[in-house]
């Protein structure tokens, strides 16, 4: 029998795993603060919860998709948190991208429950996440990872085992240097292209052809030469990735220059009140630089 999923957060990311989970067969509960996100859950098939607590009491394997470390540190560890309810043999996978130490933190804590746990953060965004093409990276025993692996396979196609506890949540943030530098790169070239009185709409179409083809440009780029900063990925979500990056590395002593950089960009970017637009938005951060928008009148062409 499969076993009972509890899953936590069902904002633009979790609802869709929830759903392929529920899809395949699991018997899933849902739980989320907001009420329209837990009736679109239902609405797909999952018994509603009233609280962490509720779902932990019922689930064999509790799954969180929240923002944030200190909501996952609420979540687990809380006065409502569900290590006051969880029982021994329970597993607990948090997929939310948060700083390694506290999964690492939490991770422990459960233990001493008796609760085995994963760190298994993603990447692949919102479109990954309806498509189940994550990619998925995985922090914890090896054992746990391989029981868990049926799960993990409804929601994704690239599943890795990193390392022990918070290697899931390290190689993640390393994807997020690398994505943001990416937006940052792309942004710069099409506002200077732009300068230069090139249609964004044709550096697009060739860079992507070439050397300097990103995964980025491809979904991105011609939705900002459009304008569309729909989320996707709120902006606020990746300067939180960023401020996890730029402590653990201060932490560490690693200095990250570039990274430091991108940071500043997204400051300015919530800054400007734009933390719920898509995080390709911090090009509109470079473009009030320059004074001027990459927009395409082609753009539909592209
Ligand atoms: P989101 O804000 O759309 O969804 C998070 C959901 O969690 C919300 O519906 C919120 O109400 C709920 N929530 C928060 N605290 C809760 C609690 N204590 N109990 C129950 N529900 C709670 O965010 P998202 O885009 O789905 O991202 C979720 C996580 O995945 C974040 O850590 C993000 O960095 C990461 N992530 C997002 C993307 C993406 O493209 N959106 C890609 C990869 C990773």
């Amino acid at each position: 029998m499969k076993p009972t999923i509890g899953f936590i957060g069902l904002g633009i990311m979790g609802q869709h795993m929830a759903g392929h989970l529920i899809d395949a067969g699991f018997p899933l509960i849902g739980y989320d603060i907001v009420e329209v996100a837990l009736a679109n859950a239902v609405a797909r098939g999952a018994r509603p919860a009233r609280s962490g607590q509720n779902v932990a009491s019922q689930a064999d394997v509790i799954i969180s998709m929240v923002p944030d470390s200190p909501d996952v540190e609420n979540l687990v560890l809380g006065e409502a948190g569900i290590i006051h309810v969880v029982r021994a043999g329970q597993v607990y996978v948090d997929m939310s991208s948060i700083a390694p130490h506290t999964a690492i933190a939490v991770a422990r804590r459960l233990a001493q429950q008796g609760v085995r746990s994963l760190d298994a953060p993603v990447s692949g965004g919102e479109v990954g996440a309806r498509n189940a093409a994550l990619s998925i990276m995985v922090g914890g025993p090896e054992d746990l990872f391989n029981e868990m692996l049926p799960i993990f396979q409804c929601m994704g196609k690239t599943i890795v085992l990193c390392g022990d506890h918070g290697a899931g949540q390290a190689v993640k943030a390393c994807n997020q240097i690398q994505v943001a530098l990416n937006f940052i790169g792309m942004a710069e070239a099409l506002v200077l292209g732009t300068r230069l009185g090139v249609d964004p709409g044709i550096i697009i179409k060739v860079l992507s052809g070439g050397y300097a083809q990103t995964r980025v440009m491809d979904v991105r780029g011609p939705k900002i030469i459009a304008g569309d900063f729909a989320p996707g990925f709120r902006s606020r979500l990746h300067f939180k990735d960023l401020n996890i990056i730029m402590q653990t590395a201060s932490e560490l002593h690693v200095p990250l220059p570039a990274t430091a950089l991108a940071h500043q960009l997204f400051s300015a970017l919530l800054a400007a009140g734009k933390g719920d637009l898509d995080h390709s938005a911090v090009i509109t951060v470079l473009e009030a630089l320059a004074g001027i928008e990459a927009r395409s009148p082609s753009s539909g062409q592209v």
